[in-house]
């Protein structure tokens, strides 16, 4: 389903001033909604990693379920998900990162993911990096291998992109 001529970029709405006055809001909506363009964009995903040995996906709160559940079943690997605090039961650790105003807390349960996992962490978009930055952070205390850090798309001008890299992780995502 993959073809070169296809551009994600074309498919993301930017929507100036939302949530607030002066952030450009990606929306992934106008990606999602497109039954082809849905398609393509998930198999850009499984083609990137389809010859590694995945043993799960895990899958940043919310809009990284939307991407990384269809990529998980075509994979054959299991789906885990880091949420934001307060929605998971039984055993877990989380992690606080700061936000530009605030702060906020991720967290992930501890039964399924061993030591030694290679997982696939991603998003719909990274920005400060903060919230791939705290999910890594999750998953290297439970001694699993972040293969990659996957997003559709990548603001570099914030910053996150590079400091994921700084801290040993390998980035990739789609477009800018
Ligand atoms: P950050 O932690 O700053 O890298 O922000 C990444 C998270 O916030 C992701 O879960 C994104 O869905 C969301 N996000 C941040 N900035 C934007 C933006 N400009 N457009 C859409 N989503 C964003």
């Amino acid at each position: 389903m993959t073809d070169s001529t296809f551009n994600l970029t074309h498919h993301i709405r930017s929507i100036p001033d939302w949530p607030k006055k002066g952030v450009i809001f990606r929306d992934i909506s106008s990606l999602l909604e497109d039954r082809l363009v849905f398609r393509k964009t998930i198999d850009l995903f499984v083609h990137r990693y389809f010859t590694t040995r995945i043993d799960a996906v895990v899958g940043i709160d919310a809009r990284g379920f939307i991407i990384g559940a269809p990529l998980a079943y075509e994979l054959n690997a299991g789906f885990i998900p880091v949420r934001k605090k307060g929605k998971l039961p039984g055993t877990t650790i989380s992690e606080s990162y700061s936000l530009e105003y605030g702060e906020a807390e991720v967290e992930i349960q501890t039964d399924w993911l061993k030591r030694g996992d290679r997982v696939i962490l991603i998003d719909d978009l990274i920005a400060t990096g903060g919230t791939m930055l705290a999910a890594a952070s999750l998953l290297q205390q439970l001694g699993v291998e972040i293969v990659e850090a996957a997003a559709i798309i990548d603001l570099p001008d914030l910053g996150g992109s590079r400091k994921l890299k700084e801290a040993g992780i390998t980035v990739h995502a789609f477009c800018e």
